[in-house]
């Protein structure tokens, strides 16, 4: 098998890919002995000021990452909120008919006002964590940052301009 079949079957299986023998734990792609291994090879760089993936580039100053790295990180980052954004239709969802559309002024929005407790859940990486739920529509939704503060300072969590 070329590797990076190799690589797929392993992972699907539930096998790290460079200990074929070692099961892995729920939703890890990588054992302990790597995960260690990558975290002390990151640190090291990190701290030696090269970037994680590239390690002969200088970082960006007070990032872990090159410039190049950066730039491609901000793009992914970009394209996961698109797709966030247009599963939760594309535009601000507030009933006051607000309807903003660039993506810019787009948050995401807790519907169950726990979003400081699920924060702490899962960290930061929220429109990773939405598409990997495949979109929970129950408990989350998209709004203009405008809507989104508008609202959150309100006890009655009504739209100032709906009320204007
Ligand atoms: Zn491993
Ligand atoms: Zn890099
Ligand atoms: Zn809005
Ligand atoms: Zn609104």
């Amino acid at each position: 098998m070329p590797p990076r079949t190799r690589y797929t079957a392993a992972l699907k299986g539930g096998y790290c890919p460079s200990h074929v023998d070692t099961r892995l734990e729920n939703g890890k792609r990588v054992c302990e002995i790597c995960s260690a291994y990558y975290k002390r090879r990151y640190r090291k760089l990190v701290s030696e000021g090269f970037c994680c993936s590239h390690p002969t580039i200088p970082v960006v100053p007070g990032q872990a990452r090159c410039r190049e790295c950066v730039q491609i990180k901000q793009l992914r980052d970009q394209i996961l909120k698109q797709e966030v954004v247009d599963a939760y239709g594309g535009k601000c969802q507030c009933d006051c008919g607000c309807s903003e559309s660039i993506i810019g002024f787009l948050t995401v929005d807790h519907t169950a006002n726990n979003g400081a407790e699920h924060r702490k859940q899962i960290g930061r990486g929220i429109y990773r964590w939405l598409k990997t739920n495949n979109y929970p529509k129950d408990s989350f939704t998209i709004l203009c940052y405008n809507c989104n503060c508008g609202r959150s300072r309100r006890d009655d969590k009504l739209c100032p301009r709906k009320i204007a």
